[in-house]
């Protein structure tokens, strides 16, 4: 069967993702290169990119004359830092001014992508990006021994329609892979005897600790699997010891967006090695958010892109054990903005993974929550487990030390997802 679908991925590569095999050899030899070389190699190819873009974006000529940055004959790291930042918005409002004219391009696709705000942006994705995108997920599953056609365990979209399903489906036996619609744990347990044949285990990552802890007690068998993979939503500490226990290993994490393409793969060392040939990586110093400038987008530059997660870099002399030397994200916090709201202060809502994160590693208790707030000074805060005295304590003491004043509310409710997509930690109801 193997055998087949590895047939049937090259037969399908080859016609929608022709330069897919040339990037990921490509992608294959750089990742030997030193240090040094791979950060060369990640501003040549920044430079390269700002020259098009300031040649052929009308949306960015204009921007970067404003500031007299001239990436041809006057490059510098320093004056392309004083690009102004890219936000989603204006990726939306300056659409067509973005864009670069589709003849240099033999083919592009059409995306579309809808953030939590719900605005929804649509752009070109010529075919070299998308085929390099592609190309640097499989280098990360090469890392672990597993390939574009194994066999694969999808936790994804939540589309619907009966005609759409039978579309996904067929598309999905053309990958190789079964998914689950829903968060259902009757489903879940129908698939335990499909899990002995799977090689990957991938998609949101709270679905798959979902499934872990339903599992754990049904001694379920993983003769072939190489790697569970976390996309799109935060991997928290706690769903590890769980997934080493039921899936033998951890949750490595795929870090990227579909404007961004993967800006971080997960290495077997436990390292989120940044992709440098596919992004260029700030920290934003205001707010320490991360800006993205995404290499490869040529048909539709995005050029310091806030994405909007906060992240923490590792020093950079920091050297992960698996011997690539590529920068490392240490950790992606949060989503900056969200605000929790007290009678008289404002907090971030990442306040609240800083709470479960010391009751994690002080305490060494797992909480799955979701705070919710309905008025100022007041936060509910759902758990999946009883409200015990033990628990409200605990919760209410590490609270106490953030939040000055606001009332916190502990509530047991198993229902958190109750809107499809990702698990959001913190809704807030007010306007
Ligand atoms: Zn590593």
């Amino acid at each position: 069967m193997s055998g087949f679908h590895k047939w049937l991925y090259f037969q399908g590569a080859k016609r929608r993702n022709p330069s897919i095999f040339q990037h990921f050899s490509e992608l294959k030899k750089t990742e030997k290169l030193s240090h040094e070389q791979l950060k060369e190699l990640n501003e040549s190819r920044l430079r390269q990119l700002c020259i098009f873009a300031y040649q052929h974006s009308t949306f960015y000529k204009k921007r970067f004359l404003e500031i007299g940055f001239d990436p041809e004959n006057k490059w510098s790291l320093d004056e392309f830092r004083k690009i102004p930042p890219v936000q989603k918005r204006e990726l939306i409002d300056f659409n067509k001014e973005i864009h670069t004219p589709s003849s240099f391009f033999k083919k592009r696709f059409f995306v579309e992508t809808s953030g939590t705000s719900g605005e929804i942006l649509t752009f070109f994705r010529d075919e070299s990006w998308d085929s390099f995108n592609r190309a640097s997920i499989w280098r990360g599953y090469s890392w672990f021994g597993a390939n574009p056609w194994d066999r694969k365990l999808y936790f994804w979209g939540y589309n619907t329609a009966p005609l759409k399903r039978l579309k996904l489906r067929f598309m999905d036996f053309l990958v190789n892979r079964f998914r689950l619609f829903d968060y259902d744990p009757e489903k879940l347990r129908k698939l335990l005897p499909k899990l002995k044949k799977v090689n990957i285990i991938e998609g949101y990552s709270s679905m798959i600790y979902e499934l872990a802890n339903l599992i754990a007690d049904k001694k379920p068998q993983f003769d072939q699997l190489k790697l569970v993979k976390g996309t799109s939503e935060k991997v928290f500490p706690h769903y590890q010891p769980i997934a080493s226990k039921v899936y033998g290993m951890s949750i490595a994490n795929e870090y990227g967006s579909t404007e961004s393409g993967i800006i971080a793969f997960e290495c077997p060392k436990g390292s989120m090695h940044i992709n440098m040939e596919g992004v260029f990586v700030e920290k934003d110093p205001e707010d320490g958010g991360i800006m993205v400038t995404n290499l490869q987008s040529y048909s539709f530059p995005s050029i310091r892109y806030k994405l909007g997660d906060q992240i923490e870099l590792a020093e950079d002399s920091f050297r992960c054990s698996c011997g690539m030397e590529t920068p490392v994200i240490r950790e992606v916090t949060g989503r900056i903005g969200k605000k929790i709201f007290g009678k008289d202060q404002i907090y971030p809502s990442l306040t609240l993974y800083y709470i479960f994160k010391n009751l994690y590693f002080n305490q060494h208790r797992t909480i799955d929550f979701q705070a919710h707030q309905y008025e100022k000074g007041k936060l509910e805060i759902w758990v999946k487990e009883p409200v015990t005295a033990e628990i409200q304590e605990l919760v209410l003491t590490e609270a106490a030390k953030y939040f000055l004043d606001i009332d916190v509310i502990l509530i047991e409710n198993h229902d958190f997802r109750q809107q499809s997509g990702k698990l959001r930690d913190f809704v807030s109801h007010l306007d």
